[in-house]
């Protein structure tokens, strides 16, 4: 093997503005509505829950936003993350394709989330906050946002949903380490907690109720308090943009000229920060360039499956309406392992590429996502998240691909997180005990009758 596994970068190769695809794309976003008045939002409405700089960063057509230097001086801590050359999986696969893929696990977290996490809380301290809520799934959010507060000053107060919070400790020893305070959701400490307890004491929680809880917390604290969200918003996606700044950079090192581009979509941002910037150079020399590939679970598969329609951001319908390809504010998908991709809708931007043809979207099966992630530990080392799995077995199919038709592609993908706090996700598939589920039409036909009405 003559070329490089590892490409990095020096420190001051950080990018020092993050790339806003808005710029450059060739139509508008659907506008974000009003719950009640079914009107677009304005600052105003926002202004409650986050501060305007990222309310600012929400709408921006600037082509590049700078970097602040306070969120660079953290940032460095993990940054640039490597680039690799998957010799030893293209090995065990016997692929003629050449395969790289960015590595977002080392981040203190394990996963791309602190690349928002950090400005975040920054942009929060700048505008006088001293408190930040905010809900966590299985933790990756949580967690983030714990570190990246405690380097502001910030406090942090996270509703996990409860069947996590009992299940998943560990995520909450490393919350509790940074400083965040943690309490199972639904919690006593809010007022749209105690209803739902008052009618079911023993709710074991959902998403939805956390975020209820989070928002009912931010705006009725007594001190400055702020909401965050580590996903689906197009600030979040901003922010995630140093992923994909990068790798265009390390792709150049290694003189690699991506064919396919592939990420993992949840609600969209370590995705669209990976492939946003190919997205650019594409955009900009006509539809010259990489194919574009999102790879979803089979169990939430809202690009390929879902209605595009407004609807909630979430179960409780608290959130503002957005126009996306959704399963319905209320779908409740199987329980799969890749806690992060369980998402009911997508960010706006990546649903208007998708509808627009700039990017291609597929889904996957549990099975077969556990068999790449297990493939890809054996050959190049690192656990996959299970999140992360996704966007290797969507490499894999490529590059399998490349084997049959007998033509070597270069295809690079994001790892966007390890699996280390998800082994008994592992354990699970190792001992046979998981499944694959049909997700019948007639469930998601019904997600239809849930949207909310527009004029
Ligand atoms: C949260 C998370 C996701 C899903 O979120 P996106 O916004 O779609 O990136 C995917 N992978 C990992 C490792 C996560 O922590």
């Amino acid at each position: 093997m003559s070329s490089p596994t590892k490409y990095l970068l020096s420190e001051d190769r950080i990018p020092k503005a993050w790339y806003n695809l808005r710029a450059d794309l060739p139509f508008d976003l659907p506008p974000v509505l009003h719950p009640g008045t079914k009107q677009p939002v304005g600052p105003d409405d926002l202004a409650p829950l986050f501060p305007m700089a990222l309310i600012e960063q929400e709408v921006s057509k600037e082509q590049y936003i700078e970097i602040p230097e306070p969120v660079l001086e953290v940032l460095k801590l993990w940054r640039p993350t490597p680039m690799f050359r998957a010799h030893q999986l293209e090995n065990a696969l016997d692929t003629p394709a050449k395969i790289y893929y960015k590595y977002e696990g080392v981040s203190p977290s394990g996963s791309h989330k602190p690349n928002t996490a950090v400005p975040q809380a920054y942009y929060n301290q700048l505008a006088g906050t001293k408190r930040i809520a905010t809900e966590t799934g299985a933790g990756q959010w949580g967690s983030s946002l714990a570190f990246a507060c405690g380097k502001f000053g910030i406090e942090l107060k996270v509703y996990m949903v409860k069947v996590s919070y009992q299940q998943k400790p560990y995520r909450r020893n490393l919350m509790e380490t940074w400083g965040a305070t943690v309490v199972p959701s639904p919690s006593p400490d809010t007022e749209a907690g105690r209803n739902i307890l008052a009618k079911d004491p023993d709710c074991t929680g959902s998403l939805g109720i956390a975020i209820s809880e989070a928002v009912n917390d931010a705006v009725t604290a007594k001190v400055p308090t702020k909401y965050a969200l580590g996903s689906v918003l197009e600030h979040v996606l901003l922010h995630q943009s140093v992923i994909g700044l990068e790798t265009v950079e390390q792709l150049a090192l290694a003189n690699a000229q991506p064919d396919v581009v592939v990420g993992c979509i949840g609600g969209g941002s370590n995705f669209a920060g990976f492939a946003y910037p190919f997205l650019r150079d594409k955009l900009k020399s006509g539809g010259q360039g990489p194919r574009v590939v999102a790879i979803e679970p089979a169990a939430a598969p809202s690009l390929t499956r879902g209605v595009y329609a407004y609807d909630f951001g979430d179960t409780a319908q608290l959130t503002p309406l957005m126009k996306m390809y959704t399963l319905g504010h209320d779908f409740v998908p199987e329980p799969i392992h890749a806690g992060g991709l369980r998402y009911h809708g997508m960010a706006s931007s990546i649903c208007e590429l998708y509808r627009n043809k700039l990017i291609e979207a597929r889904a996957v099966p549990q099975l077969a996502t556990f068999e790449a992630g297990v493939l890809f530990a054996r050959s190049e080392g690192i656990l996959p998240a299970p999140e992360a799995a996704h966007a290797v077995r969507g490499a894999i199919d490529e590059a399998l691909k490349c084997k049959a038709e007998g033509v070597s592609r270069t295809i690079v993908f994001n790892l966007c997180g390890h699996g280390h706090f998800d082994l008994s996700a592992y354990e699970r598939y190792l001992s046979g005990s998981i499944a694959d589920h049909d997700l019948p039409q007639a469930v998601l036909d019904r997600a239809k009758t849930t949207l909310p009405a527009m004029a």
